[in-house]
């Protein structure tokens, strides 16, 4: 028996189904929405939304099905968020809509991966002509936590679309999409907004300074939703002792930094590592550093020590270690293997 019960994003929180909660979308994501809309009777049966972590792109998800199965649509086609089907829709209780994302399983921890089960449901909801009269919306995110077996059984889903069935998969991990899922998809890049927009979101909801709201926003690469964790002290903490661990390196161990980042898993720390990697990069091209800019000084120092071609080769280390970052044979082994890639970029072992 499985619970529907997660937030997996920042973005979201429990709604009354205990699903998270269907939210509007981001401001700055208001006219990519309206220009997808005002094409709705093309829309394609499937959509893949890609994007960058911390942007925004599940509320866009939520926000294009609640628009799609609206009863009565603003002037731009967005949901009215009034009428009974919107309400549904914010209850998690519309009969032509179907989410499949991470559930909490009996122990208490967040699934791995999209549920067997839940996929079949979502067969059986495919089959039954729509409730309403309308369209039908299956929302699937993160669509890159399905396995070959989910995926198998969505395929077939996708190969005989109903009428009026829209599917809206979302991933940051687009590289975790199969190719038979993926071609059966239109792809929109759904991007994160600038820089100064970030920053007033980010002050108006944390309370911050500009200077804070522009610290947290570089550390998380530009994506707001992920910045605003960064006003909560033990996040905020978190990241300090995971930036710590890894700036030292390579003057301490590999074992040594794997202890300090044990706590926390590759998700965590593993987008910090490459961001700290792209940073030595800009460092060693005689760029300011872009991610963290208050460790300049230890990276100008550790730039110096580096050999371009192996810190590339070391980038891509990280990026092919990145695919494995939800699902790692060994979590230990994994971090432990991580910071190795990383640390080619100081050249062979013995010689750093
Ligand atoms: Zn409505």
């Amino acid at each position: 028996m499985v619970t529907t019960k997660i937030a997996h994003e920042r973005e979201e929180t429990p709604g009354p189904a205990g699903l998270p909660t269907l939210q509007p979308e981001m401001p700055w994501h208001v006219e990519t929405l309206q220009r997808l809309l005002a094409g709705s009777e093309r829309l394609p049966h499937a959509l893949l939304l890609l994007g960058t972590p911390g942007i925004g792109k599940s509320r866009f998800a939520q926000a294009l099905g609640a628009a799609l199965l609206c009863e009565s649509p603003l002037p731009d086609r967005r949901a009215c968020g009034r009428c009974d089907a919107c309400g549904w829709v914010a209850a998690d209780t519309h009969p032509d809509l179907r989410r499949l994302s991470l559930v909490i399983d009996e122990d208490g921890k967040q699934a791995r991966e999209i549920k067997i089960e839940q996929v079949r449901a979502l067969a059986d909801f495919l089959v039954v002509g729509a409730h309403r009269g309308g369209r039908r919306v299956g929302l699937i995110d993160p669509a890159d936590a399905m396995n070959m077996v989910t995926d198998n059984a969505l395929l077939k889903s996708l190969e005989e679309p109903g009428d009026g069935l829209v599917f809206v998969l979302v991933t940051s991990r687009p590289d975790a999409i199969p190719p038979t899922i993926r071609s059966r998809c239109q792809v929109r890049v759904i991007e994160g907004p600038a820089l100064e927009e970030a920053s007033a979101w980010v002050q108006g909801q944390t309370g911050c300074s500009p200077a804070e709201a522009g610290t947290w926003l570089a550390i998380a690469g530009g994506a707001p939703l992920n910045a605003i964790g960064f006003a909560e002290p033990a996040q905020s903490a978190a990241h300090r002792t995971m930036l710590e661990a890894i700036s030292r390196l390579p003057d301490t161990s590999p074992v040594a930094a794997a202890d300090a980042l044990q706590p926390w898993h590759g998700r965590q720390w593993l987008p910090l590592l490459q961001r700290w990697l792209m940073d030595l990069a800009r460092c060693s091209a005689g760029a300011e550093p872009r991610y963290f800019p208050a460790q300049s000084a230890r990276l100008v120092e550790l730039a110096a020590r580096i050999d371009p071609p192996a810190l590339a080769e070391a980038g891509r280390g990280l990026a092919a270690q990145y695919r494995h970052v939800e699902h790692p044979l060994n979590p230990r082994l994994f971090c432990e293997e991580s910071l190795e890639v990383y640390l080619g970029a100081f050249g062979p072992a013995g010689t750093r």
